[in-house]
């Protein structure tokens, strides 16, 4: 992948937004193609400071708003933080994250590693922790957190 590939601002999301009954504005669409362009995770801040630049009307306040009704239409997730500044995903589907307590940094866990890391909780301690609580399991979301260290690399 070329670096200096230009990121078309306004990928077509007609169809998409439709899908999911989202109203289809061109700031949504520089919105969500800003999101599906990155695996960084950023928060509302982060967006708003890149897009800002080329869009002098578009407000903090409508990135954040815009960013929550992505996620309430299940194009985008949201993940806590801390900080309590939520970063924002346009990959729904359940995948690991890693965040580095000091720099607030969320990356994905590779989806091989990650789906082996969830295969391997035992079945029997899911059905225990149900009955022990009367839960109907349904999801697993497990968030990595630690410290990045380029050193520990061989
Ligand atoms: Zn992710």
């Amino acid at each position: 992948m070329s670096e200096h590939q230009p990121v078309n601002p306004e990928p077509d999301l007609r169809e998409l937004f439709a899908t999911h009954h989202l109203r289809c504005t061109r700031q949504r669409r520089v919105l969500y193609g800003a999101l599906m362009a990155t695996d960084s995770h950023p928060t509302a801040d982060h967006l708003f400071q890149e897009l800002s630049r080329r869009d002098h009307s578009i407000s903090l306040a409508t990135v954040y708003n815009t960013l929550e009704a992505f996620c309430r239409a299940g194009l985008a997730q949201r993940i806590a933080t801390p900080s309590g500044s939520a970063r924002y995903d346009a990959s729904v589907h359940n995948h690991l994250h890693i965040r580095d307590e000091n720099s607030g940094v969320v990356a994905d866990v590779p989806e091989d590693l990650g789906k082996r890391f969830l295969d391997a909780i035992p079945r029997e301690v899911i059905q225990q922790l149900e009955s022990h609580l009367d839960f109907d399991i349904r999801e697993l979301k497990v968030e990595l957190v630690g410290r990045y260290r380029p050193d520990m690399r061989q």
